[in-house]
């Protein structure tokens, strides 16, 4: 059996100089898998960019249609973090395409993993934190709407509330949330999803994944999902630039490891999206999202 990993060249376009967002990083993500995993099966897939009624399932026709043609306010791009581009838009698009291409391979093989996404602070009507358009929303409704799926958990493990996907998905009961987050992060203000647990400061590797334990394997067996889309941020560690929590790479690669475990115990699909990480150290971060697919290719 092979493993489904999904790229595309342009998830990674330029940036101004000494902008924070660290853009190289699916580039050198990709560069690095290929290299690791050059003697596992490993199959990778590029996907197309997100039709505009894709995005529609999930943003207003309002909010996409400014950002799909460039009439986003000053202030919604400063609140964005990114200044609108012609190429912003394209790499959006695909990575959104990118998660949705990860769905369909997942629903197919079991399991499946982007080298983008997870774009959770995203609300239907307005970006926020790097995130523009909400790719897991967008995949998680998309996948219903297609009857591929009924139930979607999605389990947000990035180190900051999954806010947008939360809002998106308040009234939508086959749709379960749940994030468990640094409760001191950004967004100061938390939108309740389904099931939220907040981590004090500095939690690390062994009480993290203890309250994980404690929760993953009950949510499976009583939500009874089709389908899992994990959002795997490696912003919980502690050389992170925007996290609050102090875990290692053995603690992520353990947190990987039982998300995706418990999942195939239970014979449920995952979807992967590598979520945030911030370190300034490109190579190190990069390593550190490797983890996700790494643990997934020799599962
Ligand atoms: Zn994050």
């Amino acid at each position: 059996m092979t493993l489904s990993l999904v790229h595309h060249p342009d998830y990674t376009i330029d940036l101004p100089d000494g902008h924070p967002f660290p853009m190289a990083k699916f580039r050198v993500l990709r560069e690095r898998l290929e290299t690791e995993l050059a003697d596992t099966a490993v199959t990778w897939l590029q996907p197309e960019i997100a039709a505009r009624a894709t995005l529609l399932r999930v943003h207003t026709p309002e909010y996409l249609d400014d950002f799909l043609s460039g009439r986003t306010s000053k202030a919604a791009q400063r609140r964005s973090g990114f200044q609108w581009s012609e190429a912003l838009v394209e790499r959006v698009r695909l990575e959104t395409g990118g998660t949705l291409l990860t769905v369909e391979a997942a629903l197919a093989e079991g399991l499946a993993l982007n080298t983008a996404g997870g774009t959770h602070h995203a609300h239907a009507g307005f970006a926020s934190g790097y995130c523009l358009i909400n790719d897991i929303a967008v995949a998680a409704a998309h996948a219903r709407a297609e009857g591929w799926v009924r139930r979607v958990l999605i389990v947000d493990l990035d180190v900051h509330q999954g806010d947008g996907t939360a809002a998106i998905f308040a009234d939508t009961p086959e749709v379960v949330t749940f994030s468990m987050h640094a409760g001191t992060n950004f967004p100061a203000r938390k939108t309740p999803g389904d099931h939220d647990i907040e981590l004090a400061r500095h939690t690390g590797d062994d009480a993290y994944l203890a309250a994980l334990r404690d929760v993953l394997a009950v949510l499976l067996r009583d939500v009874r999902p089709d389908l899992v889309i994990y959002d795997a941020g490696v912003d919980v560690h502690g050389a992170d630039r925007l996290g609050h929590l102090d875990l290692t790479d053995d603690g992520i690669e353990a947190r990987d490891r039982h998300v995706l475990q418990v999942c195939r115990e239970m014979a449920t699909p995952v979807a992967a999206v590598i979520g945030g990480g911030y370190d300034r150290d490109i190579a190190a971060l990069a390593d550190r999202h490797a983890i996700i697919h790494r643990t997934a290719a020799y599962l």
